[in-house]
């Protein structure tokens, strides 16, 4: 009996991912990797976790900050019912929340630690340094010089290492952008009252920028915002009861009212089967920037908004930061700031990951159109037992991987997979 060569290779790799040896690993503690941890703990999937438990939330966020996600929208996946953010506050004897309270950065926290005990366990704090390729699984190295095998990685290690800063801004921090040089990424900063008294620049029209230009001003510095556009969307203050009538003409999803986006919600997978054309049309053009409706009051009229303008140019001068402004939106083309901060979003980047060893890094085929990586239904890679999750995985699940709201069908799939195939306890 023959068998073609694409078929032996398929029978391989299935014996492959069912005998390697050693746990999943999974790199990252934040909503995806927590939640996929749960999943594989639940089924009995050996699995180490690495990293810092809402590390994310607890260094990439400013003080102050709140999430624009509404509570419906914002549970972690649990293996079982009681893990809802809802059921935390209930445990915890915290406030209920509803769609019209927004939730504050240190809740969330505090919710995914209360997550881990419940459903994760052990977390280890080591960072990941390398991931290499090893026999059929893969290499783990760690900071502080462990190693171990894994039988599969699941990558959910977040945006942190995409930040992305516009070109013409980059001259400004030759030694790298950060809070004490006179450019910095949002990303960067946990305190922006340390900007109390001076002038600085917001670049980005998204709810980053604008809560950052809120959080600035009220610390006392002098912020203005600089968008982009030709205007500040908002969001609409969500209504918590609707008509039937209401409700069948836009029904509700995670990511807010709409069939369209009803539909992207309730079918990941399918959108992972439409051409990659349209993909990364909706990954680019669904749910663009805007600012939560509870942050509107808070920056109009408030904190001076330059729309339809552009950084074309900037230097240092001293001390301060010359901007040359374009644009049709009027006002001075040169301008004068002690800090500029890019609010500037994420560029997502297999190639940026750190701790990939090139090899696997270049094994892994990308979205076309993206440096993202392209993924099975179950969000493994071209690299047999690599997975990627969260904001990587949105350019072929959808824009619902973007936020917490995808933490369910993520961590179903690939816990689902990995359990079948996986190393047992
Ligand atoms: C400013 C801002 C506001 C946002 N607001 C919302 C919101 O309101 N609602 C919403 O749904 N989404 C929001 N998001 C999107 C949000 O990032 C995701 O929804 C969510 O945090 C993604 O979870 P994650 O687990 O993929 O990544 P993260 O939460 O970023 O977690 C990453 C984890 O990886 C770990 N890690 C990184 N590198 C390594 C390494 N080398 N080794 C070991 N561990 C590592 C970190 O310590 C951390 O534990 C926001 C994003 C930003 C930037």
């Amino acid at each position: 009996m023959t068998q073609s060569l694409s078929g032996q290779r398929r029978a391989e790799t299935r014996l492959d991912a069912g005998t390697r040896g050693g746990p999943v690993v999974v790199v990252g503690a934040g909503p995806y990797g927590l939640s996929v941890a749960a999943h594989l703990r639940a089924a009995g999937v050996e699995v180490r976790v690495f990293g810092e438990v809402m590390g994310s939330w607890r260094h990439s966020m400013a003080t102050g900050m709140f999430l624009k996600s509404t509570p419906a929208a914002t549970d972690l996946s649990a293996p079982v019912p009681g893990g809802r953010l809802a059921d935390f506050c209930r445990a915890a004897g915290e406030p209920e929340l509803t769609e019209l309270t927004p939730i504050p950065c240190e809740t969330f926290v505090r919710y995914g630690m209360w997550f881990t005990q419940r459903y994760v366990g052990t977390v280890e704090t080591s960072r990941v340094t390398a991931v290499e390729r090893c026999g059929v699984g893969f290499a783990v190295r760690l900071e502080g010089g462990g190693e171990i095998e894994a039988a599969a990685v699941v990558v959910a290690t977040g945006l942190a290492t995409f930040a992305y800063i516009p070109g013409a801004l980059l001259p400004l921090a030759p030694g790298g952008p950060g809070p004490r040089a006179v450019l910095s990424h949002t990303s960067q900063h946990t305190d922006l009252s340390e900007y109390a008294g001076q002038r600085v620049a917001v670049v980005g029209g998204g709810q980053s920028a604008l809560e950052s230009a809120a959080l600035l001003h009220e610390a006392g510095a002098d912020a203005e915002v600089l968008v982009r556009d030709a205007r500040v969307r908002w969001g609409v203050r969500p209504k918590l009861q609707r008509p039937w009538g209401q409700r069948l003409a836009a029904p509700a999803s995670p990511l807010g009212t709409g069939w369209a986006l009803a539909a992207i919600c309730g079918a990941p997978g399918a959108v992972r089967r439409l051409p990659a054309a349209a993909r990364m049309q909706l990954f680019r053009r669904a749910l663009g920037p805007s600012g939560g409706w509870w942050l509107r009051e808070r920056v109009e009229g408030v904190v001076p908004v330059r729309t339809s303008c552009r950084v074309e140019r900037a230097h240092r001068s001293g001390a301060e930061v010359h901007l040359r402004v374009g644009g049709a939106g009027g006002g001075p083309a040169d301008h004068v700031v002690d800090h500029v901060l890019a609010a500037t979003g994420y560029r997502l980047d297999v190639d940026a990951l750190p701790f990939l060893a090139a090899p696997v890094r270049r094994a892994v085929g990308r979205v076309p159109g993206s440096q993202a990586p392209r993924l099975s239904g179950a969000f493994e890679s071209s690299v047999t037992g690599l997975y990627f999750t969260g904001s990587l995985a949105a350019p072929m699940f959808g824009p619902m991987l973007r936020f917490v709201a995808g933490t369910e069908f993520a961590a179903r799939r690939i816990a689902g997979r990995l359990a079948r195939q996986g190393p047992r306890r």
